[in-house]
């Protein structure tokens, strides 16, 4: 099969959640026809909730769609760098493969911190790419906290 990104459609959901004021991180799921089966964008302040970030959402989303805690073969595309709580959860729903865009050095728990996957205690690890766009993620991040410095 071709190599299809659906980074573009994980960029959109971060941009919509920029324009609702919520931090600008989005996520896709794709099942193992290459079809996106889910999108979401950060909802946190939305919903008052600190768990909603967009790939728990997405995650969350895709499984009720396949009616199944496990989404095996899929592959989850996210504009950022997953905190350790979403690359719990990647791992709990035994995603195949991991997309991101930019690193997160303040809280990014895949490649540097925490460092989820690479602990023993990890019973499930996804192929990890990264980089993926990782300049048009990192652009929009860096504008919404500018703007929001800005006031
Ligand atoms: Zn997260």
């Amino acid at each position: 099969m071709v190599f299809r990104s659906h980074m573009q459609a994980a960029l959109a959901e971060a941009a919509a959640a920029g324009a609702r004021g919520e931090v600008p991180v989005g996520a896709v799921v794709v099942d193992p026809a290459g079809q996106v089966v889910a999108r979401a964008g950060n909802r946190t302040r939305e919903l008052n909730d600190p768990t909603a970030h967009a790939e728990v959402l997405a995650i969350r989303a895709a499984c009720a769609a396949a009616a199944s805690e496990r989404l095996p073969d899929h592959a989850l595309y996210v504009t950022l760098e997953p905190c350790p709580m979403c690359a719990a959860a990647i791992s709990a729903a035994r995603v195949a493969r991991l997309y991101y865009g930019a690193s997160d050095p303040k809280s990014g728990g895949v490649a540097q911190g925490a460092r989820v996957f690479s602990h023993p205690q990890c019973h499930h690890v996804p192929e990890v790419f990264d980089g993926i766009d990782g300049a048009a993620a990192e652009a929009m991040l860096k504008e919404f906290f500018e703007a929001k410095r800005k006031g």
